[in-house]
């Protein structure tokens, strides 16, 4: 029998759940793209961008998705040739590097494994050795394959200890909008992040934002596509040069919105508490499952635990029939294990906590798992959920 007869609830680590508002927002006649309100629109949008990521640096708006700014962000500070140094703590962390590898650029990657955040000390020695040929260092903030949150200012406080002029790239698209990051308090020259995850808009458009130092950089540097050129989309004559081309029309009513949410109305350090205080919760729930040894949390020690989504791995159990069981049988869709270290993609599912969500859907969603741990028999400690509701109500 399915019982998924009502909303569906979708708790993916991106794309997260558009809100109403965002969605009615969007659902407007097309507009007039060379003038009036929409370059308005568009500076309110860049100015709280700005506050989203605590910067008074540049944004750019793409109409890309998280690949596409990595890209973007690489080409606007590197050429084929020049060296960078990759930190990974997740596939992502990889992912990017090899986007870099791709464009010429040379790859020097130090993996930390999966299940903890970086050593900086370790990007400090490599730095130390370097007779100048590293020209950024590129971080992930939270790796979403892993749900590792690494310590960004720490490794900015590592670089400098060094002396280094490595330029410090940080990935925040599973972040931004969800966990603390203050880009210019932590030195952070070039950050990259998408719309559809913290920021609640149906996936199409990404981000990169610079300081001063990148810029500069930047002026110095070739470009080959035109594309991704940020130089003429942040200082335009004309509003197309700002996304080269037709604005992304409907993303951007749609980014106002959210932005108006997070920004104005909530403010970005309530957010980011919400986020923290419902990742407790679901930390709480699968702890206590894990005790009866069937499944744990991937990442053991809490501060490299992400507040955006969780990785539950499993080192026993075939993961999938429950990702399947909440699905069909349930109406919720969890996020599917990406496959790393010593673990196949059916030891893992993670849950997305990120976004749009209250108590009722988390609540909902962890009680649903842990129905479905009882329909598969999984092992699983007693009172999730009433451990989960505790850290909610206090
Ligand atoms: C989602 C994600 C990406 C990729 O973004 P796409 O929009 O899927 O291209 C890259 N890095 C991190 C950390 C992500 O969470």
């Amino acid at each position: 029998m399915s019982l998924s007869y009502g909303r569906d609830l979708f708790m993916t680590p991106g794309p997260s759940i558009v809100p109403d508002r965002v969605l009615n927002a969007m659902h407007r006649a097309a507009p007039n793209i060379y003038e009036g309100d929409l370059v308005e629109t568009t500076d309110r949008i860049l100015d709280n961008l700005r506050k989203v990521a605590r910067t008074t640096g540049d944004p750019t708006i793409y109409i890309s998705n998280g690949h596409g700014v990595w890209e973007a962000a690489l080409h606007n500070v590197l050429q084929p040739g020049d060296k960078v140094l990759c930190l990974a703590t997740g596939i992502f962390g990889h992912g990017w590097a090899n986007v870099a590898a791709t464009m010429g650029i040379e790859v020097e990657l130090i993996d930390f494994g999966t299940s903890g955040s970086f050593d900086p000390e370790k990007v400090a020695e490599v730095l130390r050795a370097d007779t100048g040929q590293i020209k950024a260092v590129l971080a992930t903030h939270t790796d979403t394959s892993s749900s590792v949150t690494n310590d960004i200012a720490a490794l900015r406080a590592a670089i400098d200890e060094t002396g280094h002029h490595a330029l410090l790239m940080v990935d925040c698209i599973a972040s931004l909008g969800c966990e603390p990051f203050e880009m210019d308090a932590w030195g952070v020259d070039v950050m990259v992040a998408g719309c559809q995850k913290g920021l609640m808009v149906p996936p199409g458009v990404a981000f990169t934002f610079h300081n001063k130092k990148a810029a500069e950089v930047s002026e110095s540097t070739q470009k080959l596509s035109p594309y991704w050129d940020w130089i003429p989309r942040t200082d335009p004559d004309h509003m197309y040069m700002r996304f080269n081309g037709t604005p992304p029309t409907h993303h951007l009513f749609g980014l106002e919105e959210s932005l108006k949410m997070l920004v104005d109305e909530e403010g970005i350090e309530n957010v980011w508490a919400r986020h923290a205080k419902q990742a407790q919760a679901v930390w709480a729930a699968v702890d206590t499952w894990a005790s009866a040894g069937a499944i744990r949390c991937n990442v053991h020690n809490i501060a490299d635990r992400s507040l955006a989504v969780t990785t539950i791995i499993s080192d026993t159990v075939n993961l999938t029939p429950l990702h399947s069981w909440c699905q069909k049988t349930a109406g919720l869709t969890l996020g599917v294990g990406i496959g790393f270290g010593d673990y196949e993609s059916h030891q893992i599912f993670r849950i997305g906590h990120m976004g749009h969500m209250n108590t009722v859907m988390l609540l909902g969603a962890l009680a649903t798992i842990e129905a479905g741990l009882s329909a598969l028999q999984i092992p699983h400690g007693e009172g999730a959920i009433a451990a989960a509701a505790k850290v909610l109500s206090s």
